[in-house]
């Protein structure tokens, strides 16, 4: 068994806790806390084991709940750590992972050079096997990678311009904006996503634009992409509808919208309305000669959690774990 310990129990760090419990071949060893609020509360109720800062220990035992230890002893307890602490955090921790020899994954909000490799199951996870420090990237980079990757099996891409368009905040961020502004993210071109793709797919010539919208629900990526060779629309959904973690919504399905993406999530009884899979709207899927066109629709929340959970693997040195994972989060395909 994998013992794995969470460092960051926010929208990404309980995701994953879930996800481990859900794994045959890993162990939860706890999760890392630093103020005993309501998600604190919720873990400790569920039996999870809470690490918490050492100064805020008495804090935690006030609101009646009983640290494990600190998150130091996490650390020295778990075979891999999964920082899903905010953008930053996790640089500053990785001293203690190194310092300790424990390997760790670091998510898309810390800098690529943090790990030694930044992560898509779909395009390179065989190079992460075996190294230490793996960083899953963001949830609009999997997606894109996700997608890119996919086409490329049909004929390689040689060529992506895309648009992406930005949830301003995830539900639980109330402080968070814009609620009345389309902002574009950055006004001027290429935005960070681009780059981002270029940490796994290096000599990919893509360059991507950005604009941040008034909606917590879900992304939205516009893609044009271009192939080596002419290629036809109904191999494009063909590979597209026999790739895990990528699901093709019929247009017959009358989901027009990212809002009925989360009514199909609830309706399907998913867990928090979570949609791991990249929802490639059909009727978007178009070719002309060599390019490639989609749109489809990213759940920022969720789409990270299965990467996480295969760069588990990853760094305890075993062998490609899609369709375990896939089966044991109930993912489609
Ligand atoms: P979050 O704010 O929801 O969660 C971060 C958690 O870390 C919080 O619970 C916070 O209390 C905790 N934390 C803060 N400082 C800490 C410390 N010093 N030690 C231990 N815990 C600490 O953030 P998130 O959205 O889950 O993002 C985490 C990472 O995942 C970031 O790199 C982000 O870019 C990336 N990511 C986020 C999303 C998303 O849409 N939310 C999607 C993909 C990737």
């Amino acid at each position: 068994m994998i013992k794995v310990s969470i460092n960051g129990y926010g929208t990404i760090g309980k995701r994953v806790a879930d996800a481990v419990l859900k794994q045959p071949d890993m162990e939860l060893v706890g999760v890392a806390k630093t103020s005993p609020n309501y998600e604190a509360m919720v873990a400790f109720k569920r039996n999870m084991r809470i690490y918490v800062p050492e100064e805020n220990k008495e804090k935690f035992i006030s609101a009646g709940i009983e640290p494990a230890g600190n998150i130091s002893d996490m650390i020295e307890e778990s075979d891999v750590i999964v920082d899903a602490t905010p953008n930053g955090v996790g640089a500053e921790y990785k001293k203690i992972y190194v310092e300790k020899g424990k390997p760790a994954l670091f998510q898309g909000g810390e800098k690529s050079n943090v790990g030694e490799i930044s992560f898509s199951a779909l395009c390179n996870y065989d190079e992460a096997i075996g190294k230490k420090y793996v960083r899953v990237v963001s949830c609009n980079t999997t997606a894109m990678l996700r997608t890119i990757c996919t086409t490329s099996k049909v004929s390689p891409v040689k060529k992506v311009r895309g648009t992406v368009i930005r949830r301003a905040a995830d539900p639980k961020e109330y402080k968070k904006g814009p609620i009345n502004a389309l902002v574009p993210d950055p006004a001027s071109v290429p935005s960070h996503h681009a780059k981002d793709v270029n940490t796994v797919l290096k000599d990919l010539d893509i360059v991507t634009m950005a604009v941040i919208s008034p909606t917590n629900l879900m992304h939205v990526h516009l893609l044009d992409m271009e192939t080596e060779r002419e290629v036809r629309r109904e191999e494009i959904l063909e590979q597209l509808l026999s790739t895990p973690r990528i699901v093709v919504v019929p247009g017959k399905a009358g989901i027009n919208s990212t809002a009925e993406l989360v009514e199909l999530a609830r309706d399907l009884g998913r867990e928090r309305n979570d949609m791991p899979e990249v929802m490639v709207f059909e009727d978007s899927v178009q070719t002309k000669g060599k390019e490639v066109f989609l749109m489809y629709a990213v759940h920022q929340e969720s789409i990270v959690v299965p990467e996480n959970v295969d760069a588990v693997r990853a760094v305890s040195g075993m062998s490609k774990s899609i369709d375990l994972t896939n089966a044991s989060l109930g993912i489609r395909k």
